[in-house]
């Protein structure tokens, strides 16, 4: 009976295979029955920690469940419903807009559902654009559909729509040099001009940076681009008014003799030194009057100038339980971020170093300006595979779509507050996010509190409205609602909990935690959760001793939150590098949840025996889907082949004893000794099995902003590592195996 409604409990200590073999699906919201459930918002792009909300704050505190939403509100979407119309319809006393969860008293009034208050309906939206008809205001696509984009009227700019601008600002000094870096981004960046986003008022501009700032003018009527060198790092000002930043249609020519010659330029340089500090005060100069996007490429700590940086980092101290400096050393780069989001302009970092850089404290140029971060430990471009890496990720980053000067506002029903965000922004008041640029990849997430007694509400919202210009100079509202029941029954509560977007917002809460307190902290808190919400189930079900039982929904829980501590953000006693921690806890801030989920714990498949058993059709391709495998070595065998997805890389094991025929049908060698230690990429060979696994991983890879790289790793090589050590739920020198873990939960649960 219980299982009938979704209510089963499963006890841990006796359910050892509880991962489903399939993905993990978001709990389908039930709302009741004035709305139907279709009409809301995707799981892709708002979730809430609960799908059904408590009634009050006390049985929130009860569940001991965290409350929150993550968003991913740029999202590239495959139908998005655009509307032109000349008043965008809003509440008139909380500015939210109409949507599928408002109710209609009559043909002429609405009630907003955030607030309440009544409001009239403009005349023309009662006109139905497909029938031509007047009358019946549920046919408008605005109260259709969850999410929706409109195009804005003047009265949404504060100037005109500024034009796309993009400046890159790239390291030169000595190591930057050495890595061979610039001859991949200037290829690539030459590749995708055509493909930038923008019109024909698109700007472009290049910066160059050792212990000088090196300016380039672009001007019109000249044969080469002109280098203007500023020695003078302490005083920043721009060498000439005009042609650093210029027209990309008018001075194209220019602009690809510039980046063929960028290469090569730095050739042999002995200059250690980099002043990224005074590159970027240069860079807000040359960006202020039109606001938009800074590439900064950076190698090595900035060490001259304004925005020095020592290196802080004790190598020996890489696998201590409390690590030291992973907040910034100085407040040079936030400042620098809010007054680059003053001026709409966002700063974006590819970090390819190879020794400690102190991301710890550039990131905050990125953090508070809407910017994004990308790092390549140890780069090398002679290494193929990290060139590759650089390559794919560089040309998803320069053409995908991006939204200029935007704001985004978190709107949820009255008795509800936002009290903290996670993500790449400034807060402007208490539910305005500052959004200098806005892209696709970019995940958020807000905790939420209940300030008063919901039980006269059937349901409460959540909507988001994130308002940008676009590439072709357009000033556009999207539109996000997300409904959800509420209710009074703790089970209940439990019971729907969506323990992937729950860990979600764990790893954000547990970055802060290390960054406010210690990361000892952070990890108790983790561990408590599931110590703390198992207690309140158990008392909730009033269940005899002996079991470990979960519900249903929460079954996942124990299982992520050690795969959470285990990850590279919270690990202790692994040798992990500051750098490498610090870009986990960004990433953890700001992936969307799909992809949070797969970097915490991997999907991991067996792949030497793939058939046509509810293969997917994808572009014409027949795609295999292998059952999922917990991640513990006792799931694998020396006589298959195991493939591991954990976001930006794809693993390929193969054991000592694998078949012969698989070595050849799809490796194309001959046996096993014959695999290469290196070896990346599948070989495109004419047998169903070679295929059968090359369609799975371009699945895999259809799912992914860009393409994964791929390593084919033979069983008794030293790259086994890599594969091993994301085996999260056995035992470690230093950490419980996830078996251990339960024991522990069990032993605390009162
Ligand atoms: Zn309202």
């Amino acid at each position: 009976y219980n299982k009938l409604w979704g209510m089963e409990s499963v006890d841990l200590l006796q359910c050892r295979n509880i991962l489903p073999p399939e993905r993990v699906e978001p709990p389908k919201i039930k709302l009741h029955q004035e709305f139907l459930d279709s009409v809301n918002c995707s799981p892709d792009i708002f979730r809430c920690t609960l799908t059904k909300i408590p009634e009050t704050n006390s049985l929130l505190q009860k569940s001991r469940l965290p409350l929150g939403v993550l968003i991913h509100p740029f999202k590239d979407l495959n139908h998005l419903p655009v509307i032109q119309c000349s008043t965008i319809v809003r509440c008139r006393a909380c500015r939210t807009y109409i949507n599928p969860f408002v109710y209609f008293n009559d043909a002429k009034r609405w009630k907003c559902n955030l607030c309440y208050r009544v409001n009239e309906l403009p005349e023309e939206f009662q006109f139905d654009p497909v029938t031509k008809s007047y009358g019946d205001p549920s046919r408008r696509p605005e109260v259709k559909t969850s999410t929706i984009e409109f195009i804005a009227p003047s009265e949404y700019m504060l100037r005109p729509p500024q034009p796309a601008v993009y400046l890159f600002v790239l390291d030169v000094s000595r190591l930057a040099v050495e890595s061979g870096y610039l001859s991949i981004v200037c290829d690539v960046i030459a590749d995708e001009l055509s493909r930038l986003p923008g019109d024909s008022r698109t700007q472009i501009g290049f910066l160059a940076v050792d212990s000088a700032i090196h300016f380039f003018g672009i001007p019109d009527n000249v044969s080469q681009p002109q280098e203007m060198i500023m020695l003078d790092i302490n005083d920043v000002f721009l060498p000439c008014p005009d042609n650093l930043i210029v027209n990309l249609k008018e001075r194209e020519e220019l602009v690809r003799d510039l980046l063929a010659q960028l290469p090569t330029k730095f050739q042999g340089t002995h200059d250690t030194n980099s002043a990224l500090g005074a590159a970027l005060q240069a860079a807000y100069k040359l960006m202020s009057p039109t606001g938009g996007r800074v590439t900064v490429f950076q190698t090595c700590l900035p060490n001259i100038g304004p925005g020095i940086l020592q290196a802080r980092e004790d190598p020996n101290n890489r696998s201590s339980k409390d690590v030291a400096h992973l907040n910034p050393a100085t407040d040079f780069y936030k400042r620098l971020a809010l007054d680059c989001s003053g001026q709409q302009i966002a700063v974006d970092l590819f970090l390819l170093n190879c020794q400690y850089c102190d991301l710890a404290t550039l990131s905050g140029m990125c953090k508070f300006s809407g910017g994004c971060i990308y790092h390549l430990p140890l780069f090398r471009s002679s290494i193929p595979q990290h060139a590759d890496a650089l390559g794919r990720m560089l040309r998803r980053y320069l053409a995908r779509k991006i939204g200029f000067e935007a704001v985004m506002r978190i709107r949820c029903t009255r008795g509800l507050s936002i009290h903290t965000f996670h993500g790449n922004f400034f807060v402007r008041s208490t539910d305005l996010l500052t959004l200098p640029n806005v892209n696709p990849d970019a995940g958020f997430g807000m905790q939420i509190s209940i300030d008063e007694n919901l039980s006269d509400c059937q349901s409460v919202c959540f909507q988001a409205a994130l308002l940008y210009t676009s590439s072709k100079g357009e000033r556009r509202i999207r539109v996000h609602t997300l409904c959800l029941p509420v209710v009074s029954n703790l089970s209940d509560i439990l019971h729907s909990a969506d323990q992937q977007c729950i860990v979600g917002l764990l790893g954000k809460m547990a970055v802060d935690r290390s960054l406010q307190s210690s990361l000892s902290d952070a990890r108790d808190a983790l561990i408590n959760v599931p110590i703390d919400v198992l207690s309140a189930y158990k008392l909730s079900q009033s269940a005899g001793s002996g079991a470990l039982l979960a519900p249903g929904s929460l079954k996942l829980l124990p299982l992520y939150i050690i795969a959470l501590l285990k990850c590279v953000a919270f690990r202790s006693g692994t040798n992990t590098r500051l750098d490498d921690r610090v870009y986990a806890m960004c990433q953890l801030d700001t992936l969307p949840l799909f992809q949070l989920i797969q970097m915490i714990y991997p999907d991991l498949y067996p792949v030497h025996a793939l058939d046509d058993r509810n293969a997917k059709d994808i572009d014409g391709k027949l795609c295999p889907q292998p059952p999922r495998l917990h991640l513990s070595a006792e799931k694998l065998d020396s006589r298959g082949a195991f493939l591991m997805d954990t976001g930006n890389q794809i693993f390929i094991l193969i054991g000592k004893n694998i078949h012969p025929s698989f070595c050849c049908n799809v490796l194309g060698v001959s046996a096993f000794p014959s695999i290469p230690e290196e070896f990346y990429d599948l070989p495109k060979i004419d047998t169903p099995e070679s295929e059968r696994l090359r369609n799975f991983v371009f699945s895999l890879q259809e799912e992914k902003p860009y393409a994964a790289s791929v390593q084919i790793i033979r069983d008794d090589s030293h790259f086994r590592t890599l594969f091993i050590e994301r085996l999260i739920e056995d035992r470690f020198e230093n950490s419980l195996s996830y078996y251990e873990f339960l024991q522990h939960i069990k032993t605390q649960v009162k």
